[in-house]
């Protein structure tokens, strides 16, 4: 039988957990799995680091990079160069400027979820260039990522829409390690993307294509996807990536992508 008394205690003992539950998860949510559960359910990316690569830089136009931007290296298949200005919208916005704006909120939004996230480029200046691709694609690694996404934005044929995803297929000595993982991610990332909303590639069969020759995909030792999220060169795309809202979506199909990529 239970007494009122003890009853009490329990409701007490109860308010006590709720004000604690504020005042500390941790311990909480590591000795109560219900807790522990609805944690996980708000911060699905807790444990997860991504690498997010921007693509390009709006300082590799600057003729005053030329001879740094003229630096190549063997990248497994061929040898490139260090990096490139990008694509751009017939109006001039810059894939270097789109991509970064978009990025940014992807890593808002990845942390809000529990992800650490480092990105292999923090400005977006004339006055700034590179990382060289061979870097972007060792940042992976060297941040200790489970993913490298590098974000990129097509200057497509003008009618065509929607986004695709680059994988690295299988280069002897370089990608031994990472092809098949990442063209699983890859995957799973177009299938997240498209589930959240995003337009699938009109020109791109299957939103894939599997190179060998991509440096920073190469260069990478952790699982790596290269997305491109749009053409810049299509009217209702380009119109969409210089908004605000446009922006954000992208973003938000993106972390879509991302969740789906490294699922457990
Ligand atoms: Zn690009």
């Amino acid at each position: 039988m239970m007494g009122s008394a003890r009853r009490t205690a329990g409701i007490a003992a109860g308010v006590v957990a709720s004000a604690m539950l504020v005042a500390s998860l941790g311990p909480i949510a590591q000795a109560d799995p219900v807790v522990a559960e609805q944690l996980r359910a708000k911060k699905p990316l807790r444990g997860i680091t991504i690498a997010l690569d921007p693509g390009h830089q709006l300082g590799n136009s600057n003729p005053a990079f030329a001879s740094k931007l003229a630096q190549t290296r063997f990248n497994g298949t061929i040898t490139k160069g260090c990096n490139t200005t990008g694509t751009a919208t017939n109006s001039g916005f810059p894939e270097a400027t789109f991509v970064y704006k978009v990025t940014r909120r992807v890593k808002k939004r990845l942390e809000r979820q529990g992800a650490t996230v480092k990105m292999t480029r923090t400005t977006n200046s004339y006055q700034r260039w590179g990382p060289c691709v061979w870097k972007r694609g060792q940042f992976g690694a060297k941040v200790r990522a489970d993913m490298l996404l590098s974000v990129h934005a097509d200057g497509g044929p003008a009618s065509g829409k929607g986004f695709f995803v680059i994988v690295p297929g299988l280069v002897p000595g370089w990608t031994d390690d990472i092809a098949a993982k990442s063209q699983r991610y890859g995957k799973r990332l177009i299938e997240g993307m498209a589930k959240a909303g995003a337009t699938r590639s009109t020109y791109i069969s299957g939103q894939t294509l599997v190179w060998n020759d991509v440096t920073t995909l190469n260069f990478s030792d952790v699982p790596a996807v290269l997305v491109e999220v749009g053409n810049m060169r299509n009217a209702e795309e380009a119109r969409l990536m210089r908004t605000r809202q446009g922006q954000n979506d992208y973003a938000a199909w993106l972390v879509a992508g991302v969740k789906a990529a490294v699922r457990r």
